[in-house]
């Protein structure tokens, strides 16, 4: 199925870069930068779920963070709506947090401890002057409807809450002020497997309800493959490929997908995978390999690879890869 046919662009990501300066050593040294996302461009369409995924240190964390502005980004453009919310100022952007909210991965240091689930409500609800202060606790009790904790969770404080009620606590925060979109941020990784199972289900439940667009950023496939619409993989800085969740599992283009997604555990004992290792460990975001970044790494790799930074390029439908030698690979 082909999900991004007549869908509107919520938000549209460009060339952004997030470089973070590294302390020097000495004064001779030339200043160098950790180059966590270097040039990327991606699009979300209006009530999907984009998954971005890659090992740690690929970028993606950074990316959910540049786009909200809680690190600012070095260049490009997020247009959302087709606004370039970098450059709002600060007013414009405090309104502008109420569309976008963030579902972090340890709801437990998200959630001020000294503050019950009424005073989180409620503090949301005001910094953003989304309900009127006569109406709040009326809808405080429909949130905790919604994401299944009973009316006592108000009076209650976070250390009182398992890992998963806790969640379902950041779940309603973000809902209180009426957002359009959400990045969770490994936003279940820190659950055990069955809290897992009900924290998703719970966000695909809400997202049909409410219309709201995810992206959503974990590096477990197991979790992308049951949640996701799309998904965008990347490494070291960049995007290497994207496309729609069942193309992307069932015909991964990119060498490095083909890895990734050959180490998901296959829940049948008789099946047998060829599992794919890669050797060595990921290169430094200081000093990335010109080229493809990957070609360290590639057992494919050529000599165009090492010279020539391939592309991200559409090879079939809505399915785009960054390599050279993408149509000669073995599948
Ligand atoms: Fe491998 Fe070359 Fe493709 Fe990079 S461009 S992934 S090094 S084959």
């Amino acid at each position: 199925m082909d999900t991004t046919a007549e869908k509107n662009i919520i938000l549209q990501v460009d060339r952004l870069k997030q470089y973070f300066p590294v302390k020097k050593d000495s004064i001779f040294k030339p200043k160098a930068y950790v180059k966590a996302v270097d040039d990327i461009s991606f699009e979300l369409f209006e009530g999907e779920t984009l998954s971005i995924v890659g090992e740690s240190g690929c970028g993606k964390s950074t990316t959910g963070r540049a786009i909200l502005r809680l690190d600012e980004p070095t260049d490009g453009k997020v247009l959302y709506m087709g606004k370039d919310i970098l450059t709002l100022n600060k007013k414009d952007m405090r309104k502008l947090r109420g569309d976008l909210q963030v579902i972090f991965q340890d709801p437990f240091a998200s959630l001020n401890p000294r503050q019950t689930v009424k005073q989180i409500l409620n503090e949301a609800m005001a910094i953003q002057n989304v309900v009127e202060k006569s109406k709040r606790k009326e809808r405080m009790l429909e949130l905790l409807g919604y994401v299944g904790l009973p009316p006592e969770a108000l009076e209650r404080y976070p250390h009182e809450f398992s890992g998963g009620q806790r969640q379902r606590i950041g779940i309603a925060r973000a809902l209180a002020v009426n957002p359009k979109l959400i990045i969770c941020d490994e936003a279940v990784s820190a659950l055990d497997v069955s809290i897992q199972a009900q924290i998703l289900n719970l966000l695909k439940k809400l997202q049909k309800q409410f219309k709201l667009t995810f992206l959503f950023i974990s590096h477990d496939l197991s979790v992308v493959r049951h949640i996701s619409d799309r998904v965008m993989v990347m490494y070291l800085g960049k995007v290497v490929e994207i496309a729609e969740k069942k193309e992307m599992f069932d015909s991964p283009l990119h060498p490095y997908t083909k890895a990734l997604l050959s180490s998901i555990p296959v829940p049948d004992p008789t099946l047998k995978r060829d599992r794919v290792i890669l050797k060595g460990d990921v290169p430094s975001p200081i000093d990335p390999p010109g080229g493809c970044r990957f070609h360290t790494r590639c057992p494919f790799a050529a000599e165009k690879c090492k010279q020539e930074e391939p592309p991200l390029r559409e090879l079939v439908n809505n399915h785009f890869v960054s390599c050279h030698l993408a149509e000669t690979l073995p599948v």
